[in-house]
């Protein structure tokens, strides 16, 4: 079982399933060369890919192109299925700091031929994970600004306010599908600036007013 912790709170929470939107930024759904969807693309990493903050994430041998991405991490609180967008903001437990660790490489293949993109994103090590703050300590998911270091150096910079689906629609999006449980997580999608990391660098994720997230990078 993979636990992640609540600050203030002392307790653990035992994660589910992580389930994470693509090109949810118009800014980066550009900078790749997609089209911004009509509905959310929604993929799935099982928990076992977290990484906690101070560890190390392990880019694998079939891949020599990995992406950094900082996303918004939403904790869910309690079970829905259909959730009404007005009320999805009353089934968020906590907010914290995430990578979304793509093979870009891997994932360009992949997209090539129509095949799904689990061993590009749901990697192991593919999710570091902060600890989460409690949803009552964020007065507005829509007004944080989030910024990723890589060795001390600014690759990305970017507000929440700039979400195509904000987090109320992608609860209310994604719960259509899957139904949420406590402890799932929702990722949020990633402002624009994405590029590599590579063998020995220190990535830096920061969202002011939830947390600071610190990662090593080794190359397998
Ligand atoms: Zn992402």
């Amino acid at each position: 079982m993979h636990c992640i912790s609540m600050q203030d709170r002392h307790q653990n929470v035992a994660v589910g399933k992580i389930v994470c939107v693509a090109r949810n930024y118009a800014e980066h759904a550009r900078e790749l060369g997609n089209p911004v969807p009509d509905s959310a693309v929604l993929f799935i990493k099982p928990a076992g890919t977290i990484v906690a903050d101070g560890g190390t994430v392990l880019i694998p041998s079939y891949s020599s192109d990995c992406h950094h991405e900082i996303e918004l991490a939403v904790l869910i609180g309690r079970t829905g299925k259909a959730i009404a967008e007005a009320e999805a903001l009353d089934f968020v437990a906590g907010f914290g700091v995430a990578l979304d660790l793509t093979l870009r490489d891997v994932q360009a293949g992949l997209k090539a031929k129509g095949l799904p993109w689990e061993i590009a994103k749901a990697f192991d090590t593919s999710c570091p994970l902060s600890a989460f703050v409690p949803a009552a300590a964020v007065a507005d998911p829509q007004r944080l600004r989030l910024r990723l270091l890589v060795n001390g150096e600014v690759r990305q910079e970017g507000t929440t306010a700039d979400m195509l689906r904000p987090v109320a629609r992608l609860i209310s999006e994604a719960s259509t599908y899957f139904t949420l449980e406590a402890g799932d997580i929702l990722l949020t999608g990633t402002p624009s600036g994405v590029g590599p990391i590579r063998n020995g660098d220190r990535l830096e994720a920061t969202i002011e007013g939830v947390g600071t997230l610190r990662v090593d990078v080794r190359q397998c």
